[in-house]
């Protein structure tokens, strides 16, 4: 271990989930459900306390394929069904380019860890014990020792039998393998692929939120709806637009420029204070919030001009299905029949996007 003046383990044996991100927490339920206990530590709070989504960085997660099979192998259908939307494919154009003919949903990774952890109170609260607030912060890959801080305390190190890594992206057990495992590398590569997100605030009514709505493929624009709450009664969308680099402008109207180039319906659905905000950019904020009644310590993140994505399978799979439904709608009686369009009234503000 990296700081001895820790380094007292007790022997409480046991899995530890790092992690209670999606992939940590189904992981957590799988082995509930075979028995097997397990404690996940979690450095952010618990998702009742935290806003369901964050119009800076929120993004429509599909969940479809592999994660349908992981949520029936772990009987969490129902669950998702109260707390998301169905998710019935990809329309382009007002037609119908992608159709899901199996149940999927879609939501917020907000809603997600929301339906998650019910499930968890309702079934599984006896197994799997969810260490909230708590940061991992060094894990001895042989001893299998966890160091971890609990909200307010001090450093702790715990051993167990095995140690999962669900901790994402900068995966600090992957970071430890890297240093402690002799033969074990990680390739990294870079892809120029970067998302920037806008919150579609205006006209959402005219879409169908049960669709994704590719709203341009080049660059790739895909638009998604997240269930509405108490707070927010309807469904509210978020917009991501894919680019090989990274989108960064100087001032609202450049941003508007770029838009009106290159994803002119975005300028129908946003507001221009949803664009303005595209532009932004500062340091993270922690702040204190209440939240349902409860208070909670959240890190508003700063508008990310541009958040590495991967966009550029989507669009492809758009594109050909786009051409295919195309060719197939003039060939086919009535085929030619397209959805209504969404209707472009003037912005709140009176700027005149068509110059
Ligand atoms: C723009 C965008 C769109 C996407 N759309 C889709 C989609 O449509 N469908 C889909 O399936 N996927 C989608 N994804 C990917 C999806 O978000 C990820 O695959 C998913 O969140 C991965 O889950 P995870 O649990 O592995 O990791 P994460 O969601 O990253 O969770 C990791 C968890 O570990 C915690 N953690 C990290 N380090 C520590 C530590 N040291 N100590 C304690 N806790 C720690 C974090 O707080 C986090 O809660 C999208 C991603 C992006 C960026």
């Amino acid at each position: 271990m990296s700081d001895p003046q820790h380094d007292t383990p007790d022997a409480a044996g046991g899995i530890a989930i790092i992690g209670g991100g999606p992939a940590g927490l189904v992981a957590a339920i799988a082995l509930a459900r075979r028995g097997v206990p397990t404690t996940v530590f979690e450095r952010d709070a618990h998702p009742e306390l935290a806003p369901r989504f964050n119009p800076d960085r929120s993004y429509t997660i599909d969940i479809t394929g592999h994660g349908l099979r992981a949520l029936r192998h772990i009987d969490a259908t129902s669950y998702f069904d109260a707390r998301l939307l169905p998710f019935r494919g990809i329309q382009y154009e007002d037609r119908v380019v992608e159709d899901w003919p199996e149940p999927g949903w879609t939501g917020s990774r907000g809603d997600i860890l929301r339906a998650l952890t019910s499930l968890i109170t309702d079934r599984h609260k006896n197994d799997i014990h969810i260490e909230f607030g708590c940061r991992v912060t060094d894990i001895d890959i042989h001893a299998g020792a966890v160091t971890y801080t609990p909200p307010g305390g001090t450093a702790t190190t715990r051993r167990f039998d095995l140690v999962v890594g669900a901790d994402g992206a900068g995966s600090a057990l992957r970071a430890a393998m890297e240093r402690q495992v002799t033969g074990f590398t990680v390739q990294r590569k870079n892809l120029p692929n970067y998302l920037t997100m806008i919150e579609l605030d205006r006209l959402t009514d005219q879409l169908d939120d049960t669709y994704l709505q590719a709203l341009a493929t080049r660059p790739f624009c895909i638009a998604g709806a997240i269930a509405g709450d108490d707070d927010s009664p309807g469904p509210r969308w978020f917009c991501g637009i894919g680019t090989r680099r990274r989108l960064a402008f100087s001032s609202p109207d450049q941003a508007r420029r770029y838009l009106r180039q290159n994803c002119p319906r975005v300028l129908d659905l946003a507001s221009s204070r949803a664009v303005r905000r595209v532009m932004t950019d500062g340091p993270n904020e922690t702040v204190d919030q209440e939240h349902r009644g409860a208070r909670a310590r959240v890190v508003r993140w700063p508008v990310q001009r541009g958040r590495e994505g991967q966009c550029e399978g989507l669009r492809r799979q758009v594109d050909v299905q786009h051409r295919r439904a195309s060719a197939v709608a003039k060939t086919q009686p009535g085929g030619r029949r397209k959805l209504p369009r969404v209707r472009a009234l003037p912005q709140a503000d009176g700027y005149n996007y068509s110059k």
